[in-house]
């Protein structure tokens, strides 16, 4: 019998706010009635104000984030097109994985896990590419599975930097709606998202930023597509309606999360976001551990992908935070497997949810054989979020 809440800090799905979950309890609405579809317009408004796109199109898709890779890819490229890549984490080599099966001609650049985006790789690859026979270049602004943040902004600049007209597609999975995503800015013109991370939804909606160059592209792409297609999508859209069964309650739990994110501010969120990540990286340089992400500046707001000591497995420490103390860590993901926990800080959190994180973290960690001086990382948090306080932006807004 487990008395309490779960504790869950993983980085997706997240925490689901209160007033999120009962948005969702509501009763079945007929989704042909000629009301229903104008409820959603302002969901794709704001989705589109976190994305920082004016100009984008703004599309959720049955599914996850998973599913957005898939429509994003087969929606604007042909079959056997070459593609420029990176793997540098669980998420990073799926992207690829997916890109081969679906019959794309991938030229793969291998970088050490905790390493970001290569952008200089990238940039070689680009200035050879005389002919424009890279259709798409690829990034993941944050990897998830090792806590790693990429300059996004940077592969815009080699693209730009060798006159390349590729498509940049850019998936901000773990990032968007808690570190700053400038979809205009970095002209990223395929986005891809999930309704189960920094939104605070439950998993099952895809999240898709589509750029008018992108969309253009849709219109002559010849890769295979049926549910995903655009075409039907946008026309159905325009209504705010769905050229299928649209799951309703979702949408619901969508529309109080950007009502969560416009009282909060976006900036407010981000700040929020790089605050909370702070105190736990300020608590694993006290217990003495080290980050996945091998570079400061990559360090991610959203998720630390942590080492254990080389003869401690992981997975007991998770494992241990699951069993005795209802806590969800999240694991090393392959070849970090035994070797990396994860403790992921996004979505509907604050100083109180990470400071319970690090404490239970300590527990595990002691018991798993790690040498802990408990309380030690709890209070380089502690010290980090109380002082300076004024300085830092306020959990609760002035009125
Ligand atoms: C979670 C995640 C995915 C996969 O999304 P699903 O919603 O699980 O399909 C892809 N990329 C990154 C970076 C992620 O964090």
């Amino acid at each position: 019998m487990k008395t309490g809440i779960t504790h869950l800090y993983i980085p997706g799905p997240t925490n689901v706010p209160d007033d999120v979950r009962r948005a969702m309890n509501v009763p079945m609405q007929d989704m042909r009635a000629h009301d229903f579809g104008a409820q959603w317009l302002s969901l794709y408004a704001d989705l589109k104000m976190v994305m920082r796109t004016t100009e984008g199109t703004a599309m959720l898709l049955p599914g996850s984030g998973t599913a957005a890779w898939e429509a994003a890819m087969t929606n604007t490229l042909n079959p056997g097109d070459r593609v420029l890549m990176a793997r540098h984490g669980q998420f990073s080599m799926l992207w690829v994985e997916m890109a081969q099966r679906l019959g794309l001609d991938v030229i793969v650049v291998d970088v050490p896990w905790g390493q970001p985006t290569p952008v200089t790789e990238f940039a070689r690859h680009l200035a050879a590419d005389r002919a424009g026979e890279i259709k798409a270049v690829f990034a993941t602004h944050n990897e998830t599975a090792t806590g790693v943040t990429s300059d996004i902004a940077a592969v815009r600049a080699a693209m730009d930097g060798a006159f390349h007209k590729a498509l940049l597609f850019v998936d901000a999975v773990s990032s968007l709606g808690s570190i700053d995503v400038r979809m205009d800015d970095w002209g990223v013109d395929l986005l891809v998202a999930g309704s189960q991370k920094g939104l605070m939804c439950p998993a099952g909606l895809g999240v898709l930023g589509i750029s008018p160059k992108a969309m253009e592209a849709s219109k002559t792409a010849t890769m295979r597509r049926a549910y995903f297609e655009f075409k039907d999508m946008v026309a159905m859209n325009a209504g705010g309606y769905f050229p299928y069964t649209p799951p309703t309650q979702l949408l619901h739990g969508m529309r109080a999360a950007m009502d969560r994110i416009k009282a909060e501010g976006l900036d407010n969120v981000l700040a929020r976001h790089a605050r909370l990540a702070e105190g736990v990286r300020r608590a694993v340089a006290a217990w003495g551990l080290q980050l996945v992400a091998e570079y400061p500046v990559n360090y991610s707001n959203t998720v630390s992908a942590i080492r254990v000591p080389a003869d401690v497995d992981a997975r007991d420490v998770i494992k241990i935070a699951y069993d005795r103390y209802a806590t969800s860590l999240g694991s090393g993901l392959s070849q970090l497997a035994g070797k990396v926990f994860r403790i992921g800080h996004l979505g509907d959190l604050n100083e109180g949810m990470v400071l319970t994180a690090l404490a239970v973290t300590e527990m595990a960690l002691s018991e798993a054989g790690v040498n802990i001086r408990f309380g030690s990382g709890v209070a380089a948090a502690q010290a980090w979020f109380s002082t300076g306080r004024s300085a830092q932006t306020p959990a609760i807004a002035a009125e």
